[in-house]
């Protein structure tokens, strides 16, 4: 029996006159997302994508797996595709009901037909589909048209009838790239994976900055960052990773700053280079996964200050969201096991004991310029950026 992967994407559908930009990108997406798995078809028809192959060795649970993690699709079905003859499709859908059937579950049966040639119309097919999986099960078998369990599918088309009974959420969103490039602030921590997975789910490809401070932060903490971007790059795509060598800077503002300013200076100066390095590589925002309140830097106080060593605008997709909100996305994106290995982080490195909570900009302003020297030391990590590529996503 022939299988095909019927795609639904969501926001997509309200693009007015632009919406064939975001289908094309969802399509070449998908089709990237499936490169190596052998010879297979997509086609677009009716807000829906369609992926089917001949080949035997095409693996559609494989594809199904792959597809699930694709931004702007809104659910998946896995569809038998079956003659376009009542007795057939009738046989087909019971099938899938028995499938998708656990106890208690109640179904109906939903028809398409724009195959406007054959011979029964829609409410015809329903109600004999219906009637037949019933007649098999009319001692478990419940019918709710209004709020069904279990939705038999039937979609009559010019190729064949298709018709499954079960769907696969997608991760929703808009298909990568069609909102241009973010430099994404990626630290070892749960959080901002979780921001790098939420922006990118609008559209947006990335690329990573990375500060460490080698010998203070250790060869494996360099590693777990880049296993990190591995993991994201899956729904994200090809990363970018700049890994920028930070000891230097950090140990001039820890010895000619006021200890409690430290935090704000270093975040400053971790600012200032992610902006060069996103202008140089064609980012046109900042991401990071602050989260209004959660640490003495993340205050609206602290906020501000940072803010006001940048020009681009600085997008913070967990503002509003607590810690245990952020850790669910982040074990479901399958980053959280890696995020919380423990290996230092070179905010953490030189935390002062009572960091300022309400900076005042003039005052912070004012010890940047006791940091003689620091503008050639940010020239110089600049310079000496590691640049690495990482990208799992097309398996
Ligand atoms: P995370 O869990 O993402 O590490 P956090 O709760 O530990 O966040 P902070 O350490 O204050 O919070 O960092 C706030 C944000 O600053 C991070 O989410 C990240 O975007 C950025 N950041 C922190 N440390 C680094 C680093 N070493 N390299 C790049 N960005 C960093
Ligand atoms: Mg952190």
């Amino acid at each position: 029996m022939k299988e095909v992967l019927i795609i639904k994407y969501g926001e997509i559908i309200l693009k007015g006159l632009n919406r064939h930009l975001f289908e094309d990108r969802l399509l070449k997406n998908i089709r990237y997302k499936l490169k190596g798995m052998g010879e297979f078809k997509i086609t677009k028809f009716q807000a829906a994508v369609y992926v089917e192959s001949d080949d035997p060795a095409f693996d559609y649970d494989e594809a199904l797996e792959r597809i699930s993690k694709v931004f702007g699709i809104l659910y998946i079905c896995k569809a038998a595709c079956c003659d376009k003859e009542i007795e057939a499709i009738k046989k087909q859908a019971l099938a899938c009901y028995e499938e998708a059937y656990l106890p208690g579950k109640s179904f109906k049966v939903e028809v398409k037909r724009p195959d406007k040639k054959f011979p029964l119309k829609s409410p015809e097919v329903q109600r004999e589909v219906g009637e037949y999986i019933f007649s098999k099960h009319f001692n478990n078998a419940r019918v709710d048209v209004k709020n069904p369990d279990i939705t038999v599918m039937v979609e009559i088309r010019e190729e064949g009838a298709y018709v499954y009974a079960s769907k696969i959420q997608g991760p929703g969103g808009l298909p990568l790239g069609i909102n241009g490039k973010c430099a994404l602030m990626l630290s070892g921590g749960i959080d901002s994976p979780v921001a790098g997975y939420m922006i990118s789910k609008r559209g947006v490809d990335l690329i990573g900055v990375h500060f460490h401070s080698y010998p203070y932060t250790s060869e494996r903490a360099r590693e777990k960052v880049i296993k990190l971007a591995e993991i994201l790059s899956d729904y994200t795509g090809r990363i970018e990773l700049y890994v920028v060598p930070f000891t230097d800077i950090q140990l001039l503002i820890n010895e000619k700053a006021q200890n409690d300013m430290l935090v704000l200076l270093m975040r400053r100066y971790m600012m200032r280079i992610t902006e060069r390095i996103a202008k140089l590589h064609g980012a046109k925002a900042i991401v990071t996964g602050e989260s209004l309140g959660q640490v003495a830097s993340q205050t609206i106080e602290s906020m501000t200050v940072t803010n006001d060593v940048v020009e681009m605008p600085v997008f913070r997709p967990l503002i509003g969201m607590d810690k245990e909100e952020i850790t669910k996305i982040s074990r479901k994106i399958g980053t959280f096991e890696t995020s919380i290995l423990p290996y230092e982080d070179c905010c953490t490195v030189f935390v002062p004991k009572h960091p300022k909570t309400k900076p005042q900009l003039e005052e912070i302003r004012n010890e940047e310029l006791k940091l003689e020297g620091i503008d050639e030391l940010v020239e110089k990590a600049i310079e000496e950026t590691e640049r690495l590529i990482v990208n799992i996503g097309g398996k």
